[in-house]
């Protein structure tokens, strides 16, 4: 060869969405393209930009394949450079066409490292010591990430690259993935929902704070927690007689029970009413002051659960309490949506009276920021701090063996930093 190596710029167009949004998709496409150009695989690094694009990149022994994909342009920018004449880029760029199910693609071909341009070193010593020897063992190593991100901030979680469960609802995308740090994980539209690892903190404390200091709750409702974390929380309460658990979505629930068995312990349990409807309708219909407990554990304001961010959803929550009822609810972080936080805040207040609405921060590592809040509301002013028992708490964290939540974290959860008093007060 008159070249070190052979850089092939490549142009796909006409791709589908999903498969360029599919990072698995894409990592295994690119083995598979440089093992049908018979390279050897070092190492591959694969990005998923959710709810945008994937990059990756595929070293081997002979140099690298790299993608950059737009789902929302149907295109992916690859670059295949291939050093030595055993390698051919073209059959990398053969099998991505066919694998990104591209409708065309385009390519050019630049010589790298012209050899009459090439001057060797002139030390004998130090020429012999870079030349590549015959054989390098190579042993392949793989990096695949999910990325949660909006435009400033990004959360990433290694995995396997293998998809554990994945479907369109008529609502949502639900997946789950198996993930080094937290194990496994499941997404919604692109958004992480919960890990096996710290769900803990989330469904402990969306439960017990309210549990723990309202004077005798025995009727629950539930609006979401398809996962059934937050109904397991509930169900370690004796008092409790019934759980009524409305979840629009019956995948999240399959998904759950398949794959996130500790988190779905409780589907079975007697004490339980799960209905698979939309909770809106749902609190509509529903009686007056049926309920002492309700929380709200849903998914972000936007595909199904915008309407349960809105004042009319919460004013009908309202009417279903008893006259001592408390709702929780999900209420988003101070630092990851802002705006959000501070609208439901002024919403609860409205509804609730500004001494009956208390914010309470969690710290969840797998959401955006790690900062979470959990809005404790209540009716007839069962005050959080005032009405709680801390002996009765800390027998029952200790008896159910909690993780998170105990007699010091009920009261430290609603102590809040300078910074979410001001946002709660502008
Ligand atoms: N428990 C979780 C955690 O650890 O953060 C997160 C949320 S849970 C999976 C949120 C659920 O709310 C989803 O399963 C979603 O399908 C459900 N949901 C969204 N909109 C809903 C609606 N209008 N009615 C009932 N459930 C809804």
């Amino acid at each position: 060869m008159n070249q070190l190596g052979r850089h092939i710029i490549v142009e796909y167009y006409d791709c589908p969405a999903e498969i360029l949004s599919d990072v698995t998709h894409i990592e295994q496409a690119m083995i598979q393209a440089a093992r049908d150009a018979d390279a050897t695989i070092i190492n591959s690094t694969f990005h998923h930009f959710s709810p945008f694009g994937v990059s990756g990149v595929v070293v081997i022994q002979e140099s690298h394949l790299a993608i950059h994909s737009w789902p929302e342009f149907g295109y992916a920018a690859v670059d295949v450079f291939t050093c030595g004449d055993q390698v051919d880029p073209w059959l990398c760029y053969q099998s991505l066409l066919k694998s990104l199910q591209a409708g065309h693609g385009s390519a050019m071909e630049m010589g790298r490292g012209q050899r009459s341009l090439l001057k060797p070193v002139e030390d004998a010593e130090v020429r012999e010591q870079y030349q590549t020897p015959e054989s390098v063992k190579a042993i392949q190593t793989r990096n695949i990430w999910f990325t949660e991100r909006d435009d400033d901030i990004a959360l990433s979680l290694r995995h396997t690259g293998e998809v554990l469960y994945r479907a369109q609802s008529p609502y949502q995308k639900v997946e789950v993935f198996d993930t080094y740090a937290y194990g496994k994980l499941l997404v919604l539209d692109g958004k992480v929902m919960t890990t096996d690892q710290d769900e803990y903190v989330y469904h402990e404390m969306i439960s017990h704070p309210a549990l723990m200091s309202h004077p005798n709750p025995k009727r629950v409702l539930v609006i979401g927690g398809g996962d059934g974390g937050a109904t397991r929380e509930i169900l370690r309460h004796d008092c409790v007689e019934k759980v009524v658990m409305v979840e629009i979505d019956q995948l999240v629930i399959d998904a759950s029970i398949e794959h996130l068995p500790q988190i779905a312990s409780q589907f079975g349990n007697p004490r339980l009413e799960l209905r698979v409807e939309d909770g809106i309708d749902y609190v509509e219909q529903a009686p007056d002051a049926s309920f002492d407990v309700i929380l709200i554990d849903s998914t972000d304001p936007i595909g199904p659960a915008e309407g349960l961010f809105t004042e009319s959803f919460y004013r009908q929550v309202h009417r279903l309490l008893t006259p001592q009822g408390i709702m929780m609810v999900q209420s988003e972080s101070p630092r990851f949506n802002v705006q959000v936080f501070q609208e439901i805040y002024s919403c609860f207040r409205g509804i609730f009276g500004a001494q009956s609405v208390h914010c309470m921060l969690i710290s969840v590592p797998t959401y955006p920021s790690g900062s979470w809040s959990l809005a404790y509301c209540s009716k007839g002013g069962v005050h959080p701090l005032r009405d709680f028992d801390v002996e009765k708490t800390a027998a029952f964290s200790a008896k159910e063996k909690l993780k998170y939540y105990n007699e010091e974290i009920h009261s430290a959860a609603f102590a809040l930093p300078n910074y979410v008093k001001t946002l709660l007060s502008a």
